[in-house]
This record gives structure tokens, C-alpha cells and sequence, in this order.
């Protein structure tokens, strides 16, 4: 391997030393990290990788910048906490390319996070091809988020929005009174709609289909607001007795139809979640102005190549970089064809051309030539839009500071990976240090100076197991990362088990699919693999699942656990309602499947009020225990009584969150354990009732491998906690709250919560890249789950790029043979000796050397 002079410890500029280091489970740790280096940090999963390289290091160098600006400016970062450590010397200013947990939310595209767009903009501003007469149009006017540039028509969404019966009233059996106008809003402010239509003199109790048309016509889509006198404790008779004799009434109450309700919350509530509810009532369908361009029309009529922004924009990143680098050569016919030959604009053209082609080198270099710059980031995985960020930061030029990435190898096959290694060789070479958490062999390998954090979870973690030149590794005997490296041969001959039968589906098309058909075989497990775009994630995560759930009959709607993302995730899913929907059709095999679970790693709820405890269903049975002690029997408290959910036993100031937040000035709002119950949660009732000597603060404060030993008399709690002990995740505590797990931590949580059902086969199970932020070692536990349920009888499918979960899988499926266009089909199935053995792969080789 061809490695620089950096083997001694000479080689370095310089380092970081970091003294006394405390944050989370690091046990006081010193160390020291050299710049301009690519250093990795390894261990297994929730050893403190990340309380190291995030918690500490990062979160040390955005303090000290924040020192060094206005209290105004500090507002307006999203501050991360003080981390707990003694002293860091030497540290770089640093930015942090974290994957996020969870989708994002805000309204970007590939174009606007790279940029690219703004150039864009500039080229047909000052480049583009005008029609005669057109006066010249700013950049702005090329963007759908100003009002120069939105159509009027559409404001810039490129759809539009309606409301019919149909839409609004789901179910016309049921009555006005058992809620037929579900788009209405729900508790009192729909009572209140219904009363006064029973002071109108509507019947709100007989189904809403044997009303008369014109009656539903105006409770739907009447713009009139009628004022009126409402009783709403009367009956429909009393109420009638109650006008006649003009009895002073509650109130006056105001009505208002169902569509402007709709339609007045989608434009103007200020609440993402009452968008969303009411997005659920509404079709869309492609605006008819602008064809779904989301631009004027005199915008539209501006070319460079022959093509509007838009059309442009919807090109894959490699074409695009085609047209720019014929520009940027100075292609004299092109040049006279677009720009008319006019001597400024071509050199304004050949310049924003050689820009445009040199970032879109750096895209194309990370395997996301596949994707647009139309493309919303909601729809990206995380592992993309951090490459995509990762690109942006190589074009930068910035030198000298620290670059802190969080596994930049999730999503990415082997071969991609390689051009990962040479972006991040890049961002070193000018001067840079990269400090990256990863768990990939091949990136661990490439590094210069390895950080091994361990041995083990938790609290048994948290220490330095070795910091220096990889070669040392191999000598550490707690370390579990060397085991890998120095690959101490884990390969062991398994024989693949016999399908019990086959699903097979026929003319598959949705993203880059195009007429697919796939046999996938049932009762075992498959491994669907292939490079980065190729469509892998739109097979499995997205036709299978959506056909699979059509055959159960279950409702294909958003989920409400994962709401919160607002807006743009629902008018995501309208379009894929609406444009998007999968065709094709299983043709046999789906009658072995009973039951569909898809394991996904987003997040298992979004407030703290979900956690470890009362997502595996755990808290339940441990609830009833502390009912059924004498003393809370005397005491007369149910269950109810030890959720922090529920008033009567949590603590009132809190309301059982167990901190407040505290609002300073000109700094961000803290949040601060509440002092009343210091951050127990529960008041002080509720914690005089023990079970063995622990109060149910106490026990939520206790870890899965602690509760384990403590809750060994009752079999199913102690059952529950083991396997959640076996998907490795003993070290967390029962109330860990929801939104502090990692991605990888949900979904093996998902996975326990699924393996404590009891099991009756015929279900499949559909993970996607299971293996993002395992160590190795954590793979091999994960891998012995997966197993049980598939000696179950079960059918498991994972899209997967780790080698060792394919050399074991019973079936391997490669989607490609490239990515994008060039990719959508079957490239290589089989048993893994004979896959090992294929032409075309791109997998056979890494996993040829695998088996070896
Ligand atoms: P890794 O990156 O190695 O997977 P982490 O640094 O994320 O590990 O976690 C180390 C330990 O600290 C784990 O026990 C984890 O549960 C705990 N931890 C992580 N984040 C927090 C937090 N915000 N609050 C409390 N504990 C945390
Ligand atoms: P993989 O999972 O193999 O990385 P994907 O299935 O995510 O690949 O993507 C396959 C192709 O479909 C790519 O060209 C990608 O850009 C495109 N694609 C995926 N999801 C969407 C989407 N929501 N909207 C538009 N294009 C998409
Ligand atoms: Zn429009
Ligand atoms: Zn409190």
C-alpha cells in the first residue's frame, strides 16, 4: 500500500491534545490526534465515538468560535452543549458533516444545498437565449421562491391543490354527527360546525349520502359564513323549542365550509402538523399554467442549449456536466448556437461553464452523478446529502480546519467507496484534518491515525483502547476493530438454505425501474446489493413494500409516528399519489406471505416522551408490577398512576417531561432537570411506592443489562430485556428518551420489539442497509437475530453493501449494472459461491475476495 511518510509520528504538522475528557460515558480520557491528517475513530456501537469526535471535539471548537462572535450572531446557531472536558489544545476551527437523524425538513433541493442553482440562475440571466423582445430577466426571476420567478397560477409548487366530496367525505355511510366531513377539524372546534348546522335545520343524523345533493354542496363548498345562535348541550328538539322562543344562547358561532376550511389551513395555519392534517383531504394534480415548471412563463422562454431552467435542472448530474464541459472548452458552435454569438455572453457562458463542470467533477467523483438538481433533500438518504455537503466543502477552498464526518460509507457499495477515499485524500491535501466515526474496513484501513474507543457499550466503554498509526492496532488486545483489520478470518462455509418457494413479480416500473421483472425466493435470506442510485432502495424499500402491503390489504398512508417532517414530506406523498404510483403486479408466491414489517432506521418517535421502555412495551408490564404492591394497593394507585403521561402521578410543574426550559437573553433557550422533581418525573406520591427498594424513577434510570439482573424473578419482563440485551443495546437505560438514539439504535430497537412477538412464520421482513453504525462485531449479533427469524419461517429481504452479511446471505440479488438510467435491472442472482463466480458484478469481486 502505497502510504506516505506519515507512519512515523514525525510526519504530522501537529496535534490536538485533548485532557480530561467526560462527556457522556467517556471515562476522563486523554489523548492526542494529529492535524492535517485522516483520523478514524472505531468501536462498537455506542462505545463513544461519537462523544469523542462530536460531543467533544466538535462541540469544543463551535464554542470557541462562538466566544468570538456578537451575542446576536450566537442566536442564531444551533448551539450544542458545553462539553465536559478538561482541556483541548491545538484545535483547529471545525465543521461537522453529521448525517441527520431523521428526514429532513427543510424546503432544499440538490441544486440549492450545492449551490448550483444560483449559478444556474446567473447563466440563463446573463447567458441564456432571450426570444426577441424579451427584456433581460434578473436571476431572480429564474427561481420559484421569489415572487418574480414563481407562476402565478401555482405560487411556484408546480401543482395545484383541489378538494371534492369525495376527498373530504371518505366514508358517505356515516352521519354528520359521527364525523362524514373528516376534513373538518376534530374536538370542539367540530362540535361547535356541527351545532350549528342542527341550528340550520340540517340532520346531522342520517347518513351523509341521503342528504340532498344541494345541502352537501353547501356544507362542503359554501364561501358563505353564516353567524348563528348555538345551544350545544340541547338535543335537535330542544334546539328548535330554543330558536322558536328566541332563548338566549351560548354563543354565536360562526360557520365555515369544508373546502375554505381546508384550503384557509393549508395557506395560512402557522402549525406544519394542521398543514398536514388537512394536506390528507386535498388532490393534486399538475399545474396547468406551468406544467409542473414552477416558473413564468417569460422565465420559461429563456434557452441555454436549447433547454429552459427547468428542463435543465431535471437533467442527472452527469449530463449536465456533459453541456458544461463542452462549454467550458470553448465549443465555438455551440457557443454561436446558444448564446447567438453575441462575443459577451460567450465569455460570460464559458466562464459559469468551467465553474458548473469543475463542482459537478467533484458529484460525479462521489457516485452522485445518478441524481438532479431538481431533486428535494427529503428524498435523499442521509448518506447522500452528506456526500452532496462533503462535494460542496471539497469546492471551497477553505484550508486549516477540521473536517468531523459521521460514517460518510453508509449507502455506499465497495466500489463507491473508493471514490470516497479519494474526495477525502483531496479535502487533506489542502491542508485539511479529517476526523471521521466509521465502522467500514476499507475507510478504516485508508486511515492514518486510528482512535479505538471500547471495549465495550455504555458504561463499559468510554475508554481509549489506542490512538496512533494503524500499524500499532494490532497489538491491542481489548480491541475488537483489530479482529477485522488484520482479518483474523471470520469467513466460516455455510450451506444456503432451499427456498420454500418463490415471489414473482412482473414489469416493476417507478424511479429508474423500467418494466422489471424479479423473483425473489421465500423462507430465506436475500441480499439485494448494488452501487449507490442503482435502485435497490426504490425495489425494495419502495414497489415491494407498497405491492406487498396492497396484497395485505393494508391502508398505504403516511404513518403518523413519523409525522413532523411537515409540509413537504405530505406534498410528497400527494404526488406520489398522484404521478408516482408504482405499476406492476406479483403474478405468484404472495400467498406465503401473512404478514409485511418493514425495519426501517427512522426515528421511533420524536418527543421524550417516547422511550426505550414504552416503545418495546416493557413499561407496561413493569407499570402493573409496582400497581400490585401492597403499598400502592393500599394507596389505591392504578398502573395509570407510574406513567409520566398521565397527571395524577407526575410531576405537576414538569408535567412529567422532567426538565424545564429556561429563556435567556440573547443566548438559545436551555433546558434545565425541573426543580421540583429533579428530573424524576413523577411527584412525590408516586415515588413512595417501591418495589424492591427502587422507585419507578429509579428503575427507568437503571440500564437494559441492569434491569435484567434486577427483574430476573418476573420471566416476561426479564425475557423482554434479554433480547433487547442481544441486539446490543444492553447498555442503554430503560428511559432513554426517543429522540436521543441513533438511527442504527432505533431500528435494532424495531427489531427487538418485533422478535418479542411470538412467531408464526410467514412474515417478511424488509431492512434497509441494517448494518449503517455497526461495528463488525455488533454486525455478527444482528446477523444471529435475523437468522432466528428466518429458521422461523420467516423471509427476510436487506439492501446491503457489508460483505459479511452478503458472503451469509441464502440469495444475492445485484441491481445495476450503474446507477441512475443506466441502472434499474438485474445484473446477477444467485447462491453466494456461485455470484462470487459473475462476470458483470460489481460485488463479485469484493465478495470473492471475501470467501477466499
Ligand atoms: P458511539 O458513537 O460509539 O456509538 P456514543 O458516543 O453515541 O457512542 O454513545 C456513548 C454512550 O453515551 C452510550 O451509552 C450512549 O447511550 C450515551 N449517550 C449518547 N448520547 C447521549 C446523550 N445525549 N445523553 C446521554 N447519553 C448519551
Ligand atoms: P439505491 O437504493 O440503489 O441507492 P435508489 O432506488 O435510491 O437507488 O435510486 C434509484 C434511482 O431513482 C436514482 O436515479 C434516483 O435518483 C432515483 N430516485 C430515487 N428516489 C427518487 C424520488 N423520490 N424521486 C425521484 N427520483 C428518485
Ligand atoms: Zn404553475
Ligand atoms: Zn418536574
Amino acid at each position: 500500500m502505497a502510504r506516505k511518510a506519515t507512519d512515523s509520528k514525525n510526519g504530522f504538522s501537529g496535534y490536538v491534545q485533548v485532557k480530561g475528557a467526560r462527556e457522556n460515558n467517556l471515562k476522563n480520557v486523554d489523548l492526542q490526534i494529529p492535524r492535517d491528517a485522516l483520523v478514524v475513530f472505531t468501536g462498537v456501537s455506542g462505545s463513544g465515538k461519537s462523544s469523542l469526535a462530536f460531543g467533544t471535539l466538535y462541540a469544543e471548537a463551535q464554542r470557541r468560535y462562538l466566544e468570538s462572535v456578537s451575542p446576536y450572531a450566537r442566536r442564531l446557531f444551533n448551539q450544542m452543549s458545553v462539553p465536559e472536558v478538561d482541556e483541548i489544545e491545538g484545535l483547529p476551527p471545525a465543521i461537522a458533516l453529521q448525517q441527520q437523524r431523521g428526514a429532513s425538513s427543510t424546503r432544499s433541493s440538490v441544486g440549492s444545498v450545492t449551490t448550483l442553482s444560483n449559478l444556474l440562475r446567473m447563466l440563463y440571466s446573463r447567458a441564456g437565449d432571450y426570444p426577441q423582445g424579451q427584456d433581460i430577466l434578473y436571476a431572480e426571476s429564474f427561481s420559484a421562491n421569489t415572487p418574480e420567478g414563481a407562476c402565478p397560477e401555482c405560487h411556484g409548487l408546480g401543482r395545484v391543490y383541489e378538494v371534492t366530496e369525495k376527498s373530504m367525505v371518505p366514508d358517505d355511510s356515516l352521519t354528520i354527527r359521527e364525523r362524514a366531513v373528516a376534513a373538518w377539524p376534530t374536538a370542539w372546534q367540530g362540535q361547535n360546525l356541527r351545532d350549528i348546522l342542527i341550528t340550520m335545520g340540517y340532520n346531522v343524523d342520517v347518513p351523509w349520502k341521503n342528504i340532498p345533493k344541494k345541502e352537501r354542496d353547501w356544507i362542503l363548498f359554501t364561501e358563505e359564513q353564516p353567524v348563528v345562535p348555538v345551544y350545544p348541550r340541547f338535543t335537535v328538539e330542544q334546539v328548535q323549542k330554543a330558536i322558536k322562543n328566541k332563548m338566549q344562547p351560548d354563543y354565536m358561532g360562526t360557520f365555515t365550509g369544508a373546502r375554505k376550511y381546508v384550503m384557509q389551513t393549508f395557506a395560512n395555519s402557522q402549525s406544519q402538523l394542521m398543514k398536514k392534517r388537512v394536506s390528507q383531504y386535498m388532490l393534486s394534480s399538475e399545474c396547468p399554467v406551468c406544467h409542473g415548471k414552477r416558473l413564468r412563463k417569460e422565465s420559461l422562454s429563456i434557452r441555454f442549449n436549447q433547454m429552459d431552467i427547468t428542463e435543465l435542472s431535471r437533467l442527472p448530474l452527469s449530463g449536465l456536466h456533459d453541456i458544461f464541459s463542452s462549454y467550458a472548452k470553448g465549443n465555438k458552435k455551440l457557443h454561436k448556437n446558444t448564446a447567438g454569438g453575441h462575443p459577451e455572453k460567450v465569455i460570460v457562458a464559458r466562464r459559469i461553464a468551467e465553474d458548473m463542470a469543475s463542482r459537478l467533477e467533484v458529484m460525479l467523483d462521489l457516485g452522485l452523478g445518478y441524481l438532479s438538481l431538481e431533486r428535494s433533500t427529503p428524498t435523499l438518504s442521509p448518506g447522500e446529502l452528506q456526500r452532496l455537503r462533503l462535494a460542496t466543502q471539497i469546492r471551497s477552498n477553505l484550508f486549516g480546519v477540521v473536517y468531523v464526518l459521521d460514517e460518510p460509507s453508509a449507502g455506499l457499495h465497495p466500489a463507491d467507496t473508493q471514490a470516497l477515499l479519494r474526495a477525502l485524500d483531496k479535502l487533506k491535501a489542502s491542508g485539511n484534518s479529517i476526523f471521521v466515526v466509521e465502522h467500514e474496513i476499507d475507510v478504516i484501513r485508508h486511515a492514518d491515525w486510528i482512535v479505538d474507543v471500547g471495549p465495550g457499550a455504555g458504561v463499559h466503554g468510554g475508554q481509549i483502547l489506542y490512538s496512533g498509526v494503524p500499524e500499532g492496532l494490532q497489538h491491542v488486545a481489548d480491541s475488537k476493530t483489530k479482529d477485522y483489520i488484520y482479518s483474523i478470518n471470520h469467513h466460516t462455509e455455510a450451506v444456503p438454505r432451499t427456498p420454500a418457494g418463490w415471489l414473482k413479480l412482473e414489469n416493476l416500473s417507478k424511479n429508474n425501474l423500467n418494466g422489471l421483472d424479479i423473483n425473489f425466493p421465500l423462507g430465506v435470506f436475500t441480499s439485494v446489493t448494488g452501487i449507490s442510485g442503482s435502485g435497490k432502495s426504490t425495489l425494495v424499500s419502495q414497489i415491494l413494500v407498497e405491492l406487498i402491503s396492497q396484497h395485505l390489504g393494508q391502508k398505504f398512508a403516511v404513518r403518523e409516528d413519523q409525522d413532523a417532517d411537515g409540509l413537504d414530506v405530505t406534498i410528497l406523498d400527494l404526488e406520489k399519489d398522484s404521478t408516482k404510483t408504482v405499476s406492476g403486479a406479483i403474478t405468484s408466491g404472495a400467498e406465503g406471505i401473512k404478514r409485511l414489517v418493514q425495519v426501517d432506521q427512522k426515528p421511533i418517535g420524536r418527543t421524550p416522551r417516547s422511550n426505550l421502555a414504552t416503545y418495546t412495551g416493557l413499561f407496561d408490564p413493569i407499570r402493573k408490577l409496582f400497581a400490585a404492591t401492597p403499598d400502592a394497593r393500599k394507596k389505591k394507585f392504578d398502573a395509570g398512576r407510574f406513567s409520566f403521561n398521565v397527571a395524577k402521578g407526575r410531576c405537576p410543574h414538569c408535567q412529567g417531561e422532567g426538565f424545564v426550559m429556561v429563556e435567556l437573553l440573547f443566548l438559545p433557550s436551555v433546558y434545565t432537570p425541573c426543580p421540583t422533581c429533579m428530573g424524576t418525573r413523577y411527584n412525590a406520591k408516586t415515588l413512595e411506592v417501591t418495589y424492591q427498594d427502587k422507585n419507578i424513577a429509579e428503575v427507568l434510570d437503571m440500564t437494559v443489562d441492569a434491569a435484567w439482573e434486577f427483574f430476573k424473578a418476573d420471566p416476561a419482563i426479564h425475557r423482554g430485556l434479554d433480547i433487547v440485551r442481544q441486539v446490543g443495546l444492553g447498555y442503554l437505560k430503560l428511559g432513554q428518551p426517543a429522540t436521543e438514539l441513533s438511527g442504527g439504535e432505533a431500528q435494532r430497537i424495531k427489531l427487538a420489539t418485533e422478535l418479542q412477538r411470538s412467531q408464526h412464520g410467514s412474515t417478511l421482513y424488509i431492512l434497509d442497509e441494517p448494518t449503517t453504525g455497526l461495528h463488525p462485531a455488533d454486525v455478527e449479533k444482528l446477523m444471529a437475530q435475523l437468522d432466528r427469524l428466518v429458521e422461523q419461517g420467516n423471509t427476510i429481504i436487506v439492501v446491503e453493501h457489508d460483505m459479511h452479511v452478503i458472503s451469509k446471505s441464502d440469495w444475492i440479488i445485484e441491481i445495476g449494472p450503474e446507477a441512475g438510467e443506466k441502472g434499474g435491472k438485474v445484473v446477477t442472482a444467485g447462491i453466494p459461491a456461485d455470484f462470487a463466480k459473475a462476470k458483470n458484478s460489481h460485488t463479485a469481486p469484493y465478495l470473492s475476495k471475501y470467501l477466499e
